[in-house]
């Protein structure tokens, strides 16, 4: 193809490969390992939602019965609700709705690499702070950056992948005093971390978008159903970019049956994570040369000496975890919490590598 065929400002993007996947065991992309069709009410549920629903017709074009039902989840209004296709979606919307070509978008970096790629795309000047030492997040200059910049969206993910830090509700509120823009932030690993949401000051901030996704806690990746809360002009101006029928109706009633039964599931799914992340990042913390991120996500980033060594053994252990190209990044794996058998053969593999070398000193 004619590469002057393409968009300038995506021109010197890189195809984007998935890597092949040969292990069994992936833990690489935070997915849950828990199958929402292993809670048998929801199962039933889902499948008398389906037999009512001839699939003939369009779906709801706002999803007008799984707002109202996320409302609830979040106790808000289903008019301060979008619902989209993933956390993604609507991300891509709220770029699409407010950036011009040329208009600053400001994140921190590491974070989630869409913001900055969906930016590119829509040519927005992306300025990124880097975090301090530990990957904490520089306040003071993203503040700072805040007021200098009067960037047209300020983006920040709360907690963040990949690091897994959590910031207080009191930063992310100077950071909405500070700017006159909209400021987003994704709220996709909120579930594990047992912190309050910013949505409860949704009523203070006109420039608040909050994403949300039942990706993760959910372990509803497959069926993409992520949501944007935020005012209600605000949700109707993301309505101005949206596909018509962006949520076909298999996501539609699934999620209304993830809804229906979310203390289950949420019950079911969230402790043992949890207890999971908090025993691997204890053990890990007990070698020698490996860093361990404080994480309260379903994923721990850690640092090792030898990166490409380690992801080589997990590997050769059937593991595939995530590893990165970014030089801030470099040697560092972010490993994905699923269930105590995989946990402890990631253990293990740590040991063998990493202790030997200890035991020479
Ligand atoms: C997983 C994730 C999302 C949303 O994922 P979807 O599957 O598209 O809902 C959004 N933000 C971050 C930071 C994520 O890690």
């Amino acid at each position: 193809m004619n590469n002057a065929w393409l968009r300038d400002t995506i021109r010197d993007f890189e195809p984007y490969k998935v890597p092949e996947i040969k292990e069994n065991t992936v833990i690489n992309a935070n997915e849950s390992p828990y199958n929402i069709f292993d809670f048998p009410n929801v199962k039933v549920d889902f499948l008398s939602r389906l037999e009512k629903r001839p699939l003939y017709h369009y779906p709801n074009p706002f999803a007008e019965e799984l707002r109202t039902a996320l409302g609830e989840y979040v106790s808000r209004r289903a008019d301060e609700i979008l619902v989209g296709n993933g956390g993604d979606e609507i991300i891509s919307l709220i770029l699409n709705t407010f950036m011009n070509a040329g208009d600053t978008l400001l994140i921190h970096t590491p974070t989630f690499d869409v913001y900055e790629i969906d930016g590119q795309v829509l040519g927005a000047n992306v300025v990124k702070v880097p975090d301090l030492e530990g990957f904490k997040r520089d306040r003071n200059t993203f503040l700072r950056r805040v007021t200098e910049l009067r960037p047209k969206i300020t983006m920040l993910c709360n907690p963040n992948n990949p690091t897994g830090e959590l910031l207080p509700l009191s930063f992310l509120e100077e950071v909405l005093k500070a700017s006159s823009n909209p400021v987003v932030i994704d709220e996709a690993y909120l579930e594990f971390s047992g912190q309050e949401s910013i949505i409860s000051q949704l009523d203070q901030y006109d420039n608040l978008i909050v994403i949300r996704t039942l990706s993760k806690a959910f372990g509803l990746a497959g069926m993409r159903i992520g949501y944007a809360v935020a005012q209600q002009d605000v949700i109707a101006a993301l309505s101005l970019t949206k596909l018509v029928y962006n949520m076909n109706n298999m996501s539609q009633l699934l999620g209304l049956s993830a809804m229906a039964y979310r203390d289950e599931i949420l019950q079911h799914n969230i402790p043992p994570t949890i207890q999971g992340r908090e025993y691997l990042m204890a053990a890990l913390r007990k070698l020698d040369g490996v860093t361990v991120y404080p994480s309260v996500t379903n994923f721990v980033l850690v640092h090792v000496p030898d990166g490409p060594a380690m992801v080589r053994a997990l590997s050769q252990a059937d593991i595939c975890v995530r590893f990165y190209k970014a030089p801030e990044l470099e040697n560092c794996l972010r490993i994905t919490v699923t269930t105590m058998d995989v946990i402890r053969r990631v253990i293990s593999v740590f040991q063998r590598e990493v202790v030997p070398c200890a035991a020479l000193k």
